[in-house]
């Protein structure tokens, strides 16, 4: 190939995958890793798992050691911010006044927390969590004795909840919808996280808006909801969904919608030269046949490996089923596709054994799958969404019948 100088922007789970892998793939010539983090590449998930346990730092969330990127030949630039792109010379601007020329460049920024445009939301003691450096603070906030209000009831927010009672802190989950999670989950999913979390004394606010903040000297001291009501609490932890940091692209005029506009080759739309990767791109997803963005890890190595494999001139990776996990006291739970124009929901297996999985079907095709503690259930449902086959209902709603004898083996199940 000629390409010659690689430019990453964005030292995170797809950023420092990609640079890691372009050395695998071959690629010989220069790479530059810009990251406005102090530290190198690390995994994210753990942050509202083992982090605030503090059974994990920074070195065993690291993607790789320290050493591997000078030992690799890549130029790691933590602590520093991409300020602007020029398309028309090719350079990244960068925060410390310098500029970095590329051939390539991938954009893999990422995306932050919303904040809560509310009265008082700039207290000490109002949490996000999306870096290693929000965990370290967040944890110094959770312990015996002390109450964390939790605002959404999402993934992260959830995970953060089991974490501070596992810490022993009170925790009160307040979330705008009538159930948690109700953006991104089954019902049947709903309800089990809600008892498992109320079993652990996890207490729960539904249908409530947060309007504000309390405070005294300076610190908050409670939430204060629209019915008036003003819940107690030491800290707060804000989890109500984040945004891509899309706005480095659509300054240099790169189309973006709610995330870069990238192909299958996770190649900008508007610049051949550009690519867009993990939580900041907005891509296509075949065995949908729509475009969309995604926040998960296999999402973020997946366009790694696309990115990559692209511009190392190897095949483009084969068409994947995206997939992600969520991890609350002893619930694994994984969750395989997404539950697009859903017709018939099957539950597998019974919530209350801790063991189930809610399949999502359309016109008797899976869609996607949330198993909780169900590997096999996992595995099958991610093959059977890819393979597009139809399955019999009713040996899918009984868990006497193995995984693998599910698909409805008529010849016209294959769309
Ligand atoms: P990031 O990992 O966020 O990396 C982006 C990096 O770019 C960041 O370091 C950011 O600071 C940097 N950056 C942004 N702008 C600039 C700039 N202008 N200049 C330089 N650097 C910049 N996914 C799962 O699948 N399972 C889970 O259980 C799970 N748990 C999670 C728990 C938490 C608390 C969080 C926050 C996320 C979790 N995720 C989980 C999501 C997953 O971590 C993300 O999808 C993944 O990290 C995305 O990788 P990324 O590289 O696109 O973005």
């Amino acid at each position: 190939m000629t390409w010659q100088r690689v430019v990453i922007v964005g030292a995170g789970h797809a950023g420092g995958t990609a640079a890691a892998l372009l050395r695998q793939y071959g690629h010989e010539r220069p790479i530059t890793l810009i990251g406005d983090e102090p530290i190198p590449p690390y995994q994210r998930p753990p942050l509202s798992k083992a982090w605030l346990k503090g059974e994990a730092d920074a070195d065993s969330l690291a993607l790789k050691p320290p050493e591997f990127y000078p030992e690799n030949g890549i130029d790691f630039r933590p602590g520093v911010s991409a300020v602007s792109l020029d398309r028309t010379d090719k350079l990244v601007r960068l925060s410390d006044g310098s500029n970095v020329a590329y051939d390539l460049l991938i954009l893999a920024t990422g995306a932050r927390a919303i904040p809560l445009p509310v009265e008082g939301n700039a207290l000490s003691g109002i949490h996000f969590l999306r870096t290693a450096a929000d965990a370290e603070a967040l944890k110094a906030q959770i312990g015996p004795g002390r109450t964390l209000a939790v605002i959404g009831g999402g993934y992260v927010g959830l995970e953060v909840a089991a974490s501070a009672r596992a810490l022993g802190a009170q925790v009160i989950v307040l979330e705008r919808e009538e159930r948690i999670l109700a953006r991104v989950a089954s019902r049947p999913l709903s309800d089990f996280f809600t008892d498992c979390h109320r079993q652990h004394g996890v207490a729960f606010e539904l249908g409530c808006s947060v309007v504000g903040f309390q405070g005294s000297g300076g610190q908050v001291t409670g939430v204060q909801l629209a019915d008036g009501r003003v819940i107690a609490c030491d800290a707060a932890v804000v989890g109500v969904g984040a945004h891509p940091n899309d706005e480095l692209a659509k300054d240099a005029g790169l189309e973006c919608a709610r995330g870069v506009v990238v192909d299958l080759d996770a190649r900008s739309v508007t610049d051949p030269d550009v690519f867009a990767i993990g939580d900041v791109a907005h891509r296509p997803m075949p065995i949908y046949e729509r475009m969309f963005r995604m926040e998960s890890v296999p999402n973020a190595l997946e366009q790694a490996k696309q990115a990559a494999s692209a511009i190392t001139g190897r095949p483009r990776p084969p068409g994947e089923c995206p997939w992600q996990w969520s991890d609350q006291y002893d619930a694994k739970l994984q969750i395989a596709g997404y539950a697009f124009d859903v017709d018939e929901i099957v539950v597998r297996g019974d919530p209350a054994d801790g063991r189930f999985a809610v399949f999502h079907l359309k016109g008797g095709q899976l869609q996607s799958v949330e198993a909780v503690n169900a590997p096999p259930e996992f595995m099958m449902g991610k093959q059977l969404i890819l393979s597009r086959r139809r399955v019999d209902k009713t040996k899918l709603a009984d868990p006497a019948v193995s995984m693998r004898d599910v698909a409805d083996t008529s010849p016209e199940t294959v769309r």
